[in-house]
């Protein structure tokens, strides 16, 4: 059956501990067998007949790592790609404070960025930490349960994004050099645009999608469709929504197609899990790259 494939970092899971990365060797091995039972196709060419079924390699968040790594792989392969544009970062030097996360994890020591946050805490918050080991399971060691826990749960948005831009940008050296390390540039999406990828819109600041589909659609996605405009002379047609649309995914795709629709957009795909059943649909399912062995691989 169909399918398409979600990818977020690509790189070594060695030098990024603050999230679950596929290593670049990984990538090309999922590539070179999903490649025998499937053929690969862009967005565009859903609908396209062809010998297998097809399969759709999509990309968020737009990190340089993708570009160094999967594009390079994709480009020798002959691999065609849906990579998407995250603005706020490039636009507006605005970093969405999960991506702070994953970085403070990375360059920080665990003990060290605990050190960073605890003074931060009443007793009343020290308290919440309880819940923390439910919440992340699936990481190994408490501390990382208790960063995570308190700066996503316990600390507010603007207190998290505080503390975690002067650690990491301090040691990278300044916000500019981590967006030009972290993000993929408008010099690099040309090039990948040149050589045949689809580039679709992700989001601005990659927030969730609130309820409200006029204000998320002005925000969210309009200045991204402009800037893709402006910078690539590219009308995007495809569209992935941040957190796959989140708490309200099910509002979110009832009302927010009726936007995108009149705009040009041809379809988006989604964070839930599955095969496309459709080609016809406008939200299409994906499987994680992480979950792709036991599924069809
Ligand atoms: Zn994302």
């Amino acid at each position: 059956m169909n399918l398409a494939v979600m990818y977020h970092y690509v790189r070594e899971p060695e030098d990024w501990k603050g999230s679950v990365p596929i290593s670049p060797k990984e990538f090309e091995s999922q590539i070179d067998r999903l490649g025998k039972t499937h053929d690969f196709v862009l967005p565009d060419e859903l609908n396209n007949k062809t010998a297998k079924p097809k399969c759709i390699l999509t990309f968020d968040d737009a990190t340089r790592d993708q570009y160094e790594y999967a594009f390079d792989i994709m480009r020798r392969k002959g691999v065609p790609g849906y990579f998407t544009v995250m603005s706020g970062p490039l636009a507006e030097q605005e970093v969405p404070v999960f991506h702070l996360v994953h970085a403070a994890l990375s360059l920080v020591e665990e003990n060290h960025l605990w050190d960073e946050l605890r003074p931060h805490l009443t007793a009343e918050d020290l308290l919440k930490l309880r819940k923390a080991d439910a919440t992340y399971a699936y990481e190994k060691s408490s501390i990382r349960k208790w960063i995570k826990y308190t700066l996503n749960f316990i600390l507010d948005a603007k207190q998290s994004k505080n503390i975690l831009e002067h650690l990491v940008y301090s040691l990278i050296g300044s916000k500019q050099k981590f967006i030009d390390d972290m993000y993929i540039g408008v010099e690099e999406f040309r090039i990948m645009k040149q050589a045949g990828m689809t580039l679709g819109v992700h989001s601005v600041y990659h927030a969730p999608f609130d309820g409200d589909v006029q204000a998320y659609f002005t925000n969210e996605i309009a200045p991204c469709v402009q800037f893709m405009q402006e910078q690539l002379n590219i009308k995007p047609s495809w569209y992935t929504p941040p957190f796959g649309g989140g708490e309200k995914k099910e509002l979110m795709k009832e009302n927010l197609k009726d936007l995108l629709l009149p705009c040009g957009f041809k379809g988006a795909f989604t964070t839930e899990r599955g095969m496309i059943e459709d080609t016809g649909s406008f939200w299409y399912k994906r499987i994680d790259c992480n979950e792709l062995t036991e599924l069809t691989l």
